[in-house]
């Protein structure tokens, strides 16, 4: 395994902002190395995506002739068939600053483990690990590198129009942010942006359970995430849930604010080798 650095180095605890929008912001589920599915939803919402060689390194270029702006909710790779790929877009996405990505579980126990920490090598962390041997160890801490400009919260000031009265700005996280968490940058509040509300039990597949946040959010500005698999998008209490669970073979969805709006994309196949129950 390409190791990069034995000091882990990684200060997690960060919210950015993105640089002026004007409100054009396409927002795109869990991704977990569905690199096919990813491209055809791209292209299904207008951006361009550079010719590449899949047995490269190189970040891969990503425009859009309106200038259109892209948020990874995070869980880039894991269990599907291209995480390295899928890797190699949002950082050469991220450098054209087409793209911006926040911290999931699956990326944040990535970073951990090519910084030389010890992880579980479970729900398809070895797998990515595989796909991205062949890239060499200078891309692996070109992604460590990559990761750690990835804050666990972003918000976007929303523009003078638009649907949620009273809101200020919408909030992209991978799992929770509760409006008491809304640019908070301690441990815990990081450990809600990335893990939500996870209880004791399991789901019939074998899954966690998480806790239902969005029942009882209160905030005013909406709040997008992922991390959560339903089997279609969902719009509750300012709360929008944009993961589709692709990776289990359903589907993979983009939510364009400025037009509140879902685009979806068909897995392909059930990517993980997994029977999940979607929510
Ligand atoms: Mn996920």
């Amino acid at each position: 395994m390409n190791q990069v650095t034995p000091a882990f180095r990684y200060e997690p605890f960060v919210m950015a902002l993105l640089p002026s929008t004007t409100g054009a912001i396409d927002i795109v589920g869990d991704v977990h190395g569905c690199m096919e599915e990813l491209m055809a939803l791209l292209e299904q919402a207008g951006y361009q995506i550079d010719p590449f060689d899949p047995r490269s390194a190189d970040p891969i270029g990503l425009s859009h002739p309106e200038g259109r702006k892209l948020v990874f909710v995070g869980d880039l790779t894991d269990r599907g068939p291209a995480s390295d790929q899928v890797l190699r877009l949002a950082m050469g996405a991220r450098r054209s600053e087409t793209a911006f990505a926040v911290m999931g579980n699956h990326d944040w126990k990535l970073l951990r483990c090519l910084a030389g920490n010890p992880v579980k090598m479970a729900n398809g962390l070895a797998r990515t690990l595989e796909q991205m041997e062949p890239l060499g160890a200078d891309f692996a801490r070109a992604v460590l590198d990559f990761y750690d400009t990835v804050p666990h919260q972003l918000r976007l000031p929303l523009p003078g129009e638009h649907c949620w009265d009273g809101a200020e700005a919408l909030w992209v996280v991978h799992a929770s942010a509760h409006a008491h968490r809304q640019g908070q940058a301690d441990k815990r509040s990081f450990e809600r942006s990335i893990y939500g509300y996870p209880t004791e039990a399991l789901d019939p597949s074998g899954a966690v359970v998480r806790k239902d946040w969005a029942q009882d959010y209160e905030g005013a500005d909406p709040v997008v995430h992922g991390h959560t698999p339903l089997k279609v998008p969902r719009q509750h209490n300012r709360v929008i849930c944009v993961d589709t669970g692709c990776v289990f073979g359903n589907a993979m969805t983009l939510y364009q604010v400025d037009h509140n709006r879902f685009l979806q994309e068909p897995a392909r196949a059930n990517h993980s080798g997994k029977d999940r129950t979607l929510g």
